[in-house]
C-alpha cells in the first residue's frame, strides 16, 4: 500500500534529485545523470504533482527548466523567452498529443509536420539586428542567459552577417552549438596525450566549451552550429516551418540535414523509425526526431503550456543509449606500454539493441573523480563510442557495505611497483618484461610500422609464448628452427622463415626499434625524430632530460619518458641482449637531414648571432646531421658564441669545451672532408 506519506517522500526525493543533477549538469558542467534517467526521475514527479497539486514544492524543478546562469559570464535576457520540447518516449505518446492539440485547433491534422533530427548539443539565441550578429547567449533558465558573443562568433557556420536580403530589423535565430563527433575524438585525444582528464560525452563538451571566459578555447574545440528556429514579430514571406528553414539557409546558416516534411502523423512515425536508423553515419549525436506542426500560423493558436513548453511541436525520443546495471567487479588490463586500463564487469544489460556485460572505466582519476565503487548500480552508454564506457553511479542506490575503489600499488600482473608519472592520469606498470604486456609488446614489436617481422602476428606470438620459447622480445633473436619444428603448424620450411625474418628485423634502422621497444609517448614520427637526432642508442641513453626534450617534435613530456625508461634496468639489460646478438642500434636512414658533416656532434648555443636567429642556426645544424642542446657538458662539441654571451662561454672555457663564432659553425657544416 502507498501511504499520503510515502508520496510525500516521494515527491520531496525526486525534487533533491533532479536539483542536483540540474546544478551538476547545468553549473558545474559535470553530468551526474544520464538523460533518460532524468527524464524518468523528471517524468515521475511531474505525473505526482498532477496527480497531487498540493505535494508541489515552491522549489520544484518543473517549475522551471534549467539553472541560473553561472556569475562569471554576463547575463543576457532574451527578447521572447526560449521554450523547451516535451518529449514523446513511444508512438502511443506521440498520437496522444496530436489528439490533444486537434481538440485545440482542428485544422492541425491537415496542415502537415515538418520533422527535423534533434541535435544533442547545447541551444544557443542569437540576435541579429539589421543583417549582423549581435548577441549570442547560452539558454540558461529559458528567459535569461549567458552572454557568450565572443565565443560564438568563433564558431564557422554562425553568419556574422546575413547573407541576402529581407531580414527583419531585429530578429533572434535559435539553434544548436554541437560536437561533430570527429572534432570531439580528436579532442580526446589530444587531450590524453596532454594528460588531461578525457570529456564524458560531447553534449557536455560542448556546452563547456562554449562558456569559457577565453574565446579561443572555444575556437579551437571546434564546435558547430545547426539552425532551426527565427523569432521575430515581422518575418518575411514565411508560413510554414519547411519555408522558414529553407529561409535560414538562405541567410548563410546550416540546418541539420535529413529534415522532411510529412502529410501525417502516421508518415512522421514511420520516418522517426528511419531517422533513427541513420544514427551511425552522422557526425553528430542526435537524440530524437522533432515533430513540428509545420503552419506557423497554428503555432500562434496553440501557444505553450505554462509559456514554456510549446504545445506545437515534441520531441520524439529515441530509443536511449544509455542503461543501468551493478557494477560486479573492477579489473584492470596492462597495455602495452604499461598504462593500466581499468575495465567494468557489469551484470549484462543491453543498450541499443546489444547486450553489454563489460565497459571501460577509462583511468584510475576518473574513479576516484566520479566515487565509482564496486556493487554501486552504474550508467553505461555506448553512444559515440564503439567500446561501452561508465558514466557514473548512482549514489542514491549504493549498498550500504560499498568501500572506496583504491587502484592497485603493485601491477596485477608482476608485482612490479606502479608508477605514475606526475601530471598523467594514467598508471603504468613500468617493468618492460611484465607478463601482462607481453603479448601486446612483441606483437606490436614485430608489426609493419615496427621491426616488420612477417609472420609473427597475434596468433604465432601466443602459440610460442604457450610453448616456453619466448617471455620478452629479447628471445625472439634466439629461435631456431629446431625449436619452432616442434610446434604444431611449423613445418621445415614455415620455421626457417620466420627465423630469417627475425634475423633479417636487426638490419631495421634505429628508428624503427625505437618505436618496436614501446616506450611510452615514442610513436613512429618521435622515434625517427630521437634516432636521426642521436643516431645511436648509446647517445640517447646518455642524454640528459634536457638535451631529449630539445629535440624537433620531442618535448619534456616523451623526454621524461624516454628517461625513465633506460633507467630501468631491465630495459637497459633487454639493450644489451639485442647488442650482444647483432641488432642495429644505429641510425642508418638518413631521413630528411641533406648533410653529415655535423653527424655525432653536439652543439650549444649562445649570445646573438650576427645573420642567424636562434632557430634558423638549430634547423642548419641539424640538417647536417648535428644536434643542438640547450646545456653545456663534457659531451659538448662546441659552444656556438654569438655578441653578449652570457656565462656559457666561461662554463665551457672550464669545460675544456672548444668555441666557434659563426663563420666557425659554417665552416664546419660546410667542411666535406
Ligand atoms: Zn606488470
Amino acid at each position: 500500500m502507498t501511504t499520503d506519506e510515502d508520496l510525500r517522500r516521494r515527491a520531496v526525493q525526486l525534487v533533491s534529485l533532479l536539483r542536483r543533477a540540474n546544478y551538476a549538469y547545468y553549473i558545474l558542467d559535470k553530468p551526474e545523470m544520464s538523460d533518460a534517467e532524468w527524464d524518468r526521475l523528471f517524468r515521475e514527479l511531474q505525473q505526482l504533482e498532477r496527480a497531487h497539486p498540493e505535494l508541489r514544492a515552491a522549489d520544484s524543478p518543473t517549475l522551471r527548466i534549467g539553472a541560473e546562469p553561472a556569475s562569471a559570464l554576463t547575463k543576457h535576457r532574451h527578447r521572447v523567452p526560449m521554450l523547451s520540447l516535451s518529449n514523446a518516449f513511444d508512438d502511443d505518446e506521440l498520437a496522444a498529443w496530436e489528439l490533444r492539440i486537434t481538440k485545440l485547433v482542428p485544422e492541425v491534422a491537415e496542415a502537415g509536420y515538418q520533422l527535423e533530427l534533434k541535435i544533442d548539443g547545447a541551444a544557443v539565441n542569437l540576435t541579429y539586428e539589421d543583417g549582423i550578429f549581435t548577441v549570442g547567449a547560452t539558454r540558461g533558465n529559458g528567459v535569461v542567459g549567458e552572454n557568450i558573443t565572443a565565443n560564438l562568433r568563433t564558431i564557422p557556420d554562425i553568419p556574422l552577417r546575413l547573407e541576402g536580403t529581407g531580414s527583419p530589423a531585429v530578429m533572434e535565430i535559435r539553434g544548436e552549438i554541437y560536437f561533430p563527433l570527429s572534432n570531439f575524438a580528436r579532442l580526446n585525444e589530444r587531450r590524453v596525450a596532454r594528460g588531461e582528464e578525457r570529456f564524458a560525452n560531447p553534449r557536455n563538451a560542448a556546452a563547456g566549451s562554449l562558456r569559457q571566459l577565453d574565446p579561443k578555447i572555444t575556437r579551437e574545440r571546434g564546435l558547430r552550429f545547426f539552425a532551426f528556429h527565427i523569432e521575430s514579430d515581422d518575418l518575411p514571406a514565411t508560413t510554414t516551418q519547411h519555408e522558414a528553414l529553407d529561409q535560414l539557409e538562405s541567410w548563410g546558416f546550416r540546418v541539420a540535414p535529413h529534415r522532411r516534411h510529412v502529410a501525417s502523423l502516421e508518415e512522421a512515425q514511420k520516418a522517426a523509425a528511419e531517422f533513427e536508423a541513420l544514427i551511425p553515419t552522422i557526425d553528430f549525436e542526435a537524440d530524437g526526431v522533432v515533430v513540428k506542426v509545420d503552419r506557423l500560423a497554428l503555432h500562434e493558436a496553440l501557444g505553450a503550456i505554462g509559456g514554456r513548453e510549446p504545445r506545437w511541436a515534441i520531441a520524439r525520443k529515441f530509443a536511449p543509449e544509455v542503461a543501468v546495471t551493478k557494477l560486479l567487479d573492477i579489473r584492470i588490463n596492462v597495455g602495452r606500454t604499461g598504462a593500466l586500463n581499468p575495465w567494468a564487469v557489469l551484470e549484462p544489460v543491453e543498450i541499443g539493441g546489444v547486450t553489454v556485460s563489460r565497459a571501460t572505466l577509462h583511468n584510475m582519476d576518473l574513479i576516484a573523480a566520479k566515487d565509482i565503487r564496486i556493487g554501486d548500480f552504474v550508467e553505461v552508454t555506448r553512444a559515440g563510442e564503439v567500446i561501452p564506457q561508465v558514466l557514473g553511479p548512482l549514489h542514491e542506490r549504493r549498498p550500504a557495505d560499498a568501500e572506496p575503489y583504491l587502484p592497485p600499488t603493485t601491477c596485477p600482473a608482476c608485482d612490479f611497483p606502479v608508477e605514475r608519472p606526475e601530471g598523467e592520469v594514467a598508471h603504468y606498470c613500468p617493468n618492460a618484461s611484465c607478463p601482462g604486456r607481453l603479448l601486446e609488446a612483441i606483437t606490436h614489436f614485430a608489426s609493419r610500422g615496427a621491426l616488420d617481422i612477417r609472420g609473427l602476428g597475434n596468433q604465432r606470438v601466443m602459440q610460442l609464448h604457450e610453448a616456453g620459447l619466448i617471455a620478452d622480445v629479447g628471445d625472439l633473436y634466439a629461435l631456431t628452427p629446431d625449436r619452432l619444428q616442434a610446434l604444431e603448424g611449423f613445418g621445415e620450411k614455415a620455421a626457417s622463415q620466420l627465423v630469417d625474418a627475425i634475423a633479417a628485423s636487426k638490419t631495421q634502422p634505429l628508428s624503427r626499434l625505437l618505436f618496436a621497444i614501446g616506450i611510452r609517448h615514442v610513436g613512429a614520427e618521435g622515434a625517427k625524430s630521437l634516432a636521426r637526432s642521436f643516431r645511436t642508442i648509446d647517445a640517447l641513453m646518455a642524454a640528459s632530460e634536457d638535451d631529449t626534450a630539445a629535440v624537433d617534435g620531442i618535448g619534456p613530456t616523451i623526454a621524461q619518458a624516454v628517461a625513465s625508461f633506460f633507467a630501468e634496468p631491465k630495459n637497459r639489460g633487454l639493450i644489451e641482449r639485442f647488442r650482444a646478438c647483432g641488432v642495429t642500434l644505429e641510425e642508418t636512414e638518413t631521413g630528411t637531414a641533406t648533410g653529415s658533416t655535423l653527424i655525432g656532434q653536439t652543439f650549444v648555443l649562445t649570445g646573438t648571432l650576427p645573420n642567424f636567429s636562434r632557430a634558423e642556426a638549430k634547423a642548419l645544424i641539424e640538417q647536417a646531421g648535428g644536434r643542438v642542446s640547450p646545456s653545456l657538458s663534457k659531451n659538448t662539441t662546441a659552444l656556438v658564441v654569438g655578441e653578449s654571451p652570457g656565462s656559457k662561454a666561461e662554463k665551457a672555457r672550464s669545460l675544456g669545451v672548444a668555441q666557434l663564432d659563426e663563420a666557425g659553425l659554417l665552416r664546419r657544416i660546410a667542411d666535406d672532408t
